[in-house]
């Protein structure tokens, strides 16, 4: 029988795609360059747990760890959130994506490494491209560290070392993740993950033992401008059409939203341009809202000021966490900036 969508790359974005679109009896291949299960250098944090499993809600059998803690942190001030509602649900990238091309392929998608495609559509779901300016992209270091202690708290520092962007460490089964994720360009990154490690030792939220040799894996993470949905024949969905948050970096809910929302245009014979209009009502005008962080003389500034308010307001610290993790779909950014410069 005729292939009627290839969709090529099996991240969240693709396999979502091609579950999707199997589940409606659509023959649909999916294919990657990579065999499968892969790893990805990612901090692995589901942001607001609870939304994903609305939208998708098989990915409650997936192990992970709920985190209902956070502590934010920026030069000499500090707070710390406990929220009622879990954060993050944190995993561990090769697991979960090798879950999700899984249940692609048990919904009826065929997988393939490598393969011409052979679709009459064509969902891109390749990842992030090298960015043609710096102004779209930003780059990250991280690495999963074996922990032998328990850790329920995020920590997420801002300014450190005066970088635009923030350090961050995400408690794992088992493990932590630490990452630096910086706006380009930043010079030194390597540098700054390497002392990162030794001020995590030094405030004793990883042992010498457990840093071992500080090894890290680095990867671009994309901020296009919200202008790249589709061509004649082919939808964007995903890291390839650059659907990430400026200021957190999260993009796995918007990967996965964005190769549902691709699949339905294909299953329902809709027009590309239903694609864009779904996409930016869904949560496209919340990344776009999210882009104040894109005036980057001012990041270390706000945040500076922010961290200062929430150490003294509770309110306005469980406001900044929210926001932080999404636990709101409407942006609370407004409101935010509103509160730092009143
Ligand atoms: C260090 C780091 C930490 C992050 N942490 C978080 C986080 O905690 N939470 C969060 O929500 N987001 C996070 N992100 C962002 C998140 O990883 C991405 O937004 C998400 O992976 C995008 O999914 P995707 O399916 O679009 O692309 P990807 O996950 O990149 O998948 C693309 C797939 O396409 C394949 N491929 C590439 N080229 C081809 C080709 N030509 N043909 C076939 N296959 C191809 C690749 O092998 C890959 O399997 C992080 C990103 C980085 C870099």
């Amino acid at each position: 029988m005729a292939i009627e969508v290839s969709v090529l790359g099996a991240g969240p974005a693709g396999s979502t795609a091609a579950y999707e679109l199997a589940q409606r009896g659509i023959d649909v291949e999916l294919i990657d360059r990579k065999h499968f299960p892969r790893d990805k250098p990612c901090a692995g944090g589901l942001f607001n747990p609870e939304l994903f499993a609305e939208e998708f809600p098989y990915i409650k059998e997936l192990a992970g760890k709920l985190v209902y803690n956070a502590r934010m942190c920026c030069v000499s001030r500090r707070f710390e959130v406990t929220s009622p509602k879990p954060l993050v649900k944190t995993i561990f990238r090769k697991d979960f994506d090798f879950f999700l091309m899984k249940k692609a392929v048990e919904a009826g998608a065929s997988f393939a490494v490598g393969k011409k495609p052979e679709g009459k559509f064509t969902i891109d779901a390749t990842g992030a491209k090298n960015p043609r300016t710096y102004a779209q992209a930003g780059i990250c270091l991280v690495n999963d560290f074996r922990i032998e202690h328990g850790l329920d708290t995020v920590h997420v520092h801002y300014c450190y070392r005066g970088i635009k962007g923030y350090c961050w460490v995400f408690p794992k089964t088992g493990y932590v993740n630490v990452g630096v994720g910086a706006y380009l360009p930043q010079r030194n990154i390597r540098e700054i993950y390497a002392s990162y490690v030794e001020f995590l030792i030094k405030e004793k939220i990883l042992s010498e033992k457990e840093a071992g040799a500080k090894q890290y894996k680095a990867k671009i993470i994309p901020f296009a401008p919200l202008n790249h949905f589709f061509t004649d024949r082919t939808l964007f969905a995903g890291d390839a059409a650059g659907f990430v948050r400026p200021g957190t970096g999260e993009g796995i809910y918007f990967a996965m939203l964005s190769g549902k929302l691709a699949a339905e245009t294909i299953a329902r014979r809709r027009e590309f341009h239903w694609y864009e209009k779904m996409c930016r009502k869904r949560f496209g005008d919340y990344l776009v809202s999210a882009r104040v962080w894109k005036k980057r003389f001012l990041t270390n500034l706000i945040m500076k000021k922010a961290v200062r308010i929430g150490s003294k307001s509770p309110e306005f610290a469980h406001m900044m966490v929210e926001d932080f993790f999404r636990l709101h779909t409407h942006p609370l950014a407004g409101e935010f900036i509103k509160r730092i410069f009143t």
